[in-house]
């Protein structure tokens, strides 16, 4: 067998007919950039989320960075967030002048260590950016309560997070603002680059909009330094499609994760916990001999990632903020043990038995309970 950790083909050709329709209604339509496709997006997903504005953008880093910039964050200021994280995190608050300022993350969930923000707050703080990391939201009401008790604003890092509950609510709701990217690998995803921001801030969803679209509500009328940052009407007219399926799928991958915790329970793994506010962006497990794993599972043809093998604050680009190896032991011990299996909607029943089978045979255990 041969397992990709993602197949988006195969989620291609099962929606194809509906997919290449909108497509060619979009080509057709003469209006490639905005317009009503985006805007029923916008309402769509707004929606989905329960949240009241959603204002679609370039991508998962510029609906960060727009909503860092539209709330006035900029020089000087600092932003506390997560060094367990795809980079782009911290990029979108280097790219406003501000510093990101790590915390360490929780060993078992691996969002941000709510216990540890509240010693690295300084005046210049402004604002916190929790990352929803692996479809996992954080732990979000002691995370609100140090915000509201500090003044700071909740930006949502919600890239791997569409659809993720968190008690009667949902992501996209929790802060004051909610970032979202529709890259390909993402729950719900596009055939290029993507992104959105879902707020209940009217203010801030009309300044995204200036912000968007180079300062302008009107056409050559600038109000404001704005940038190029528009979602393109064929991608918002394809999420349309998808969109109605996005519970389904993360409902599929909880199923899938569900499998491999009861299969492999008795493995030498340290397994994800199955709690009720995961959508299994990846399914994450923690192996000390990672590596040989890995190379393993390779040779059977199954295909795992690694998310991420080294955290930001270790990053070469990230030198100048003088960290270093040791300062945040629990995320630099998770990036040496973490592995991801296959957990996408689109794995067939055989191919999870198959990889099950695989790790059960490399630990020498036995399949009867299989
Ligand atoms: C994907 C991702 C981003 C960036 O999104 P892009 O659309 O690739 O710019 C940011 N944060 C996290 C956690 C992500 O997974």
């Amino acid at each position: 067998m041969n397992i990709p950790l993602l197949n988006l083909q195969r989620q291609y050709r099962r929606y194809q007919e509906e997919i290449d329709a909108a497509v060619g209604r979009v080509l057709a339509s003469g209006r490639y950039i905005l317009g009503t496709e985006v805007e029923l997006f916008e309402r769509e997903f707004a929606a989905y989320c329960g949240g009241q504005y959603c204002v679609g953008v370039a991508s998962g880093t510029d609906a960060l960075f727009l909503s860092l910039l539209a709330l006035g964050i900029g020089v000087g200021d600092e932003v506390i967030t997560s060094p367990h994280s795809f980079i782009a995190t911290a990029l979108s608050i280097t790219f406003t002048g501000a510093t990101p300022v790590f915390v360490d993350i929780d060993p078992v969930t691996y969002t941000i260590d709510v216990a540890k923000i509240a010693e690295r707050v300084t005046a210049k703080t402004k604002a916190i950016i929790p990352v929803h990391l692996y479809g996992q939201v954080a732990d979000m009401d002691p995370l609100r309560e140090i915000a509201r008790q500090h003044n700071l604003f909740i930006i949502e890092d919600a890239c791997q997070a569409h659809g993720a509950p968190y008690k009667s609510e949902r992501a996209g709701t929790l802060g004051h603002a909610a970032a979202f990217s529709f890259n390909p690998p993402k729950n719900l995803s596009c055939y290029g680059d993507g992104g959105a921001i879902v707020t209940n801030d009217e203010y801030l969803a009309k300044q995204l909009r200036l912000y968007r679209e180079y300062g302008s509500e009107q056409k050559y009328h600038h109000r404001l330094i704005g940038y190029n940052s528009r979602l393109d009407a064929l991608q918002a007219a394809i999420l349309r499609i998808k969109l109605p399926h996005l519970d389904e799928w993360n409902k599929q991958r909880n199923h899938n994760a569900q499998f491999y915790n009861e299969r492999l329970h008795d493995a030498p793994l340290t397994l994800p916990i199955i709690a009720d506010a995961s959508v299994f962006h990846q399914y994450v497990v923690r192996v000390p001999q990672r590596d040989a794993v890995q190379t393993y599972l390779q040779q059977q043809g199954i295909e795992t990632g690694i998310h991420y093998p080294i955290p930001i604050h270790l990053q070469p680009a990230y030198q100048n903020l003088r960290y270093q190896g040791g300062d945040f032991p629990v995320a630099e011990c998770a990036a040496r043990e973490i592995l991801s299996l296959p957990v996408g909607p689109e794995l067939q029943p055989e191919e999870l038995e198959y990889i099950v089978r695989r790790i059960r045979e490399y630990y020498h255990l036995p399949f009867a309970n299989v």
